[in-house]
Parts: C-alpha cells; sequence; structure tokens
C-alpha cells in the first residue's frame, strides 16, 4: 500500500461552506506529514481527520489571502496551549513574520515554542527549501493577484524504486510558465475555482477553469490531477469533472476529509 498520499482538509475557494473547507491539506510522504494551506478552520478538520496537530512541524503557505492563512494563528496558539516544545518551520510569502508579530501583538498572545518563518521572495525559477531522509520539498512562483508560490514534494526512493512527485498549484492564473516545474508529475494538485463557462472572469482574477486546470496537467505530463479549491457556487462537482476529463482523463475531484494516493 502506498504510503504518500494526500488527505484534504479543505477544498473549497475562498467562501467556506459546510461541504468545502477553505485551503488546507496533509501530505504525508512515507511519515513524514507537511501542512498545505491552513485556511480559516483548519485545526478543527485537522482533528475530524484524525491528524495529529502536535505531530507537524512544516507548514507551507502559498500566499497571504485570508482562505490560505487565517487558520494559522489559531493554530499556532491551540499547539501552545497544549504545550508544545517543538519547533514549527512556517515557509510563506514575505509578510506572514509581520502580520503573524501584529496579530499576536493586538491579542497579547505569547506563544512559548520557536516559530521559524521562511519568507519566500523569489520572482522565477524552483528553489529547495528543505530536505529530510524522506523527502524534498521546493517552491516555484504562481501566477496570482498577490505573490504566490507553488510546492513540489519528491519522495526520496527506497528500495531502488522511482521517486514519486507531487506538485500543489494554487491559486493561479493559467500559464505555462510553471510547466517545467511540474513536468511528469505523478499528482498534480490544481486549483479549478471555476467551471469553463468563466474563462474571463477566471482570466481577470487569476485563477483556474477546470479546462485550464486539465490543460496545464497534459500539457505536464502528469499522471494523475486533482482538483481543488473550488468555488461555492457550483454544487455538481460531476459536472466540473466531466469538464475537465474531457481534456485530461485521469482526474479526481478533492472532497473534504479524503485521501489522494501519490500513486507510480
Ligand atoms: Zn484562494
Ligand atoms: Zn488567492
Amino acid at each position: 500500500m502506498s504510503n504518500f498520499y494526500t488527505t484534504i482538509l479543505g477544498s473549497g475557494a475562498a467562501l467556506p461552506t459546510v461541504a468545502r473547507h477553505c485551503s488546507a491539506q496533509v501530505l504525508n510522504v512515507n511519515g513524514f506529514r507537511i501542512l498545505f494551506d491552513c485556511g480559516e478552520n483548519t485545526q478543527t478538520q485537522l482533528r475530524v481527520y484524525h491528524q495529529k496537530m502536535q505531530g507537524l512541524s512544516h507548514i507551507c503557505l502559498t500566499h497571504l489571502h485570508g482562505d490560505h492563512f487565517f487558520g494559522l494563528p489559531g493554530l499556532l496558539s491551540s499547539m501552545h496551549l497544549c504545550g508544545r516544545v517543538q519547533p514549527v518551520d512556517v515557509y510563506a510569502p514575505a509578510g506572514i513574520r509581520k502580520a503573524m508579530d501584529v496579530l499576536m501583538d493586538v491579542s497579547g498572545s505569547h506563544i512559548t515554542f520557536e516559530i521559524n518563518y521562511h519568507e519566500l521572495q523569489f520572482a522565477e525559477g524552483m528553489q529547495l527549501l528543505f530536505e529530510t531522509d524522506l523527502c524534498r520539498v521546493f517552491a516555484f512562483p504562481l501566477v496570482h493577484s498577490v505573490p504566490t508560490y507553488g510546492y513540489l514534494v519528491e519522495e526520496i526512493p527506497r528500495g531502488g524504486n522511482p521517486a514519486r512527485r507531487y506538485a500543489y498549484c494554487t491559486d493561479t492564473a493559467y500559464t505555462d510558465t510553471i510547466l517545467p516545474f511540474i513536468e511528469g508529475v505523478n499528482l498534480l494538485c490544481m486549483e479549478s475555482t471555476f467551471d469553463k463557462g468563466f474563462a474571463s472572469v477566471a482570466q481577470e482574477k487569476l485563477h483556474c477553469t477546470t479546462v485550464m486546470a486539465a490543460t496545464m496537467a497534459r500539457e505536464a505530463h502528469a499522471k494523475q490531477l486533482l482538483l481543488t479549491h473550488i468555488s461555492a457556487r457550483f454544487k455538481e462537482p460531476e459536472k466540473l469533472l466531466a469538464e475537465a476529463q474531457e481534456v485530461f482523463a485521469h482526474t479526481q475531484i478533492a472532497a473534504d476529509g479524503e485521501r489522494y494516493e501519490v500513486c507510480y
């Protein structure tokens, strides 16, 4: 059985609903877990889906829009309240430290464990962020209305197997600039805020439609596509799935609480 998979905590876009919370997911790479994005209510979703928060040591935020970030102060505060002593490393676009310092200051919060902020501020290329015995984690710039980074996670293979790779790309406009970074990934988790009828809105707001996300997956030769960041206005995931599958057959739509394997 695969032990490289992501558990979706929130598959919705900016407006959370009962069915789709704001962006967050826990990637498990052979036992090492990384939290990607931390929208409002992430700490509760961690509990609901049996993801131990104190076992998390690395948190990677794509950008500082609220639907990807507003859960972080609450999560870190709860870690403190539960007696955490181990440090946490937070990777996010520049501004994260200032934002957290202000929140902690005005709320009179005091967190005693160490938080290491790693502020990302490069405009092109791909950078290695950290490496463990189990994986390497890279970031690369996306195209959005504020500085935004996608993440690539590559397992360190054991027993002569090829290394599987997972990419997380949200929020972003349709762009070919990231194709070299996600070329041939085993699982591409890509934002798909709108259905194909909203193409001009997606372009204007720097988001993707189903067809745009599927086209990126096809052009990058991804093996599997997982659509996330679904706008609350779309109540029929089957319709979104059908649109994407017309372009890229190996597509799934993320649902909160579900686990998606990074297959060979
Ligand atoms: Zn968003
Ligand atoms: Zn955004």
